[in-house]
């Protein structure tokens, strides 16, 4: 006991004496860059802004200022973006980096958890993040690992620790449903498949996925409220409920206890109906909503992430019940975005990409939502200001502003008039450092 006092007494004097000492700042912190822009969309602002000067300090937006006048101090580094549009890091609310639109004629969803070793979904899962921050994403919500356990926590790890280029994440780890509720199906009922998500039934397992996979580092819990889809009886959607009331309060009562956010997979029904009832902080998809609903999500603040391009992919044939349900599934869907739209609901830009590969442009999302009546300044809104919000990181991300994270991307055209020009992010700065700059 003796001996580990004198240490422990050895090594505050020491402390004290490295405290005393002046510490010079590490190299980056005090590192200046000057980017001039030449129109900036700050994320919060309404309108754009013409020849800004944007000052950063280390990782860290120190201000913002009239290009007219302002002289540049000589020994900071430069960056010309005064032809381009900049604007913050994108977010994207709803991807999954463990999948890769996997197509039903290789095996489809099934073969990524059947066949693949780990270490090859993992190592996708890092072309996949770096595809995002290529593309100006900076900042992704990612919905779930498909049976790669906690899988999307190591590839946190890896950007944050500077092994891999990556945007920053935000996980969900495993995910939650419930018997007769995910993939693997369909098999033999002697064998007993591995499932995409942890399966629970009743309250008190439900409550425990949830502790688990909190303590082993989700940043927000995924539930599936609804399972499958298929044209009902009078031409409408329906879609299987899991989780009863009971269960998924337990989840979000646990969740909020630890101050995360539950996001809840529901496409339309009864299931809808719980996870609204059950205090959800986002519905995903929300194919079909009601007025009711409308109204309940409005009242409780719910937001609605309702990744509307993936809906478009795979169609089958017409004259098929799926072909059918697809088509079902699209048109519901934005008749359900127009009027949570009109009706002022907080709406996230999602894509569901891993759904859609990663090889194709994860802004296509932008245009869907423009041609569903969202004017192009609040669509960037929703992958930015609003998203951070949702992320309980209002000024720190999505925004170009002074104490945000020095997250910027720059395109050459106009997205206020093309919001198509957003395919094509040009520049890339994340946490400060430039990843990509091709701008002419
Ligand atoms: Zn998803």
């Amino acid at each position: 006991m003796k001996d580990a006092l004198s240490t422990l007494s050895l090594v505050l004097a020491l402390g004290l004496a490295l405290l005393a000492q002046e510490r010079p700042a590490p190299p980056q912190l005090r590192s200046w860059t000057v980017i001039r822009a030449g129109t900036l969309i700050d994320g919060k602002s309404d309108t754009p802004r013409h020849d800004q000067l944007i000052f950063i300090r280390g990782n860290r937006i120190d201000s913002l200022a009239d290009a007219a006048g302002r002289k540049i101090p000589a020994d900071v580094t430069v960056i010309d973006l005064s032809k381009a549009t900049v604007l913050p890091g994108l977010i994207d609310s709803h991807t999954h980096i463990f999948l890769q639109g996997e197509d039903p004629a290789e095996g489809g969803y099934d073969v990524n958890i059947l066949k693949y070793p780990l270490s090859l979904r993992a190592a996708r899962a890092t072309v996949s993040a770096r595809r995002a921050l290529e593309q100006g994403f900076t900042v992704l919500r990612d919905l779930e690992t498909e049976g790669a356990g906690y899988g999307d926590v190591g590839i946190k790890q890896a950007i944050e620790g500077g092994y891999i280029p990556g945007p920053r994440l935000f996980v969900l780890t495993r995910a939650i449903s419930t018997t007769g509720g995910y993939p693997l199906e369909g098999y033999a009922p002697e064998l007993v498949m591995p499932k995409g998500v942890e399966i629970v039934d009743g309250p008190v397992a439900a409550r425990k996925a949830a502790r688990e996979q909190l303590d082993h580092g989700a940043d927000w819990i995924k539930v599936y409220m609804t399972h499958r889809s298929w044209v009902g009886k009078n031409g409408e959607l329906v879609s299987q409920p899991t989780l009863t009331l009971e269960e998924i309060k337990a989840i979000v009562e646990e969740t909020h206890g630890w101050g995360r956010k539950v996001a809840c997979h529901a496409y339309s029904g009864i299931g809808l109906q719980r996870a609204l009832d059950g205090g959800c902080d986002s519905i995903e998809h929300g194919l079909q909503i009601s007025d009711a609903q409308i109204a309940q999500m409005l009242k409780q603040g719910t937001w609605y992430c309702p990744t509307i391009g993936v809906y478009y992919t795979d169609w089958a044939s017409a004259d098929t019940p799926q072909g059918q349900r697809d088509r079902l599934r699209a048109s519901v869907h934005e008749e359900s975005f127009r009027k949570a739209l009109k009706a002022g609901v907080k709406i996230v830009f999602g894509t569901d990409m891993g759904g859609i590969p990663w090889t194709e442009p994860i802004a296509q999302e932008f245009p869907r939502m423009v041609d569903l009546g969202m004017s192009p300044m609040d669509a960037i809104k929703s992958a930015t200001t609003r998203a951070a919000d949702m992320l309980d990181m209002t000024g720190q991300i999505g925004v170009l502003a002074p104490g945000g994270y020095a997250d910027v991307v720059a395109v050459s055209g106009d997205p206020l008039k093309d919001i198509k020009s957003l395919e094509n992010v040009q520049f890339v700065m994340k946490d400060g450092k430039v990843f990509k700059s091709e701008t002419k």
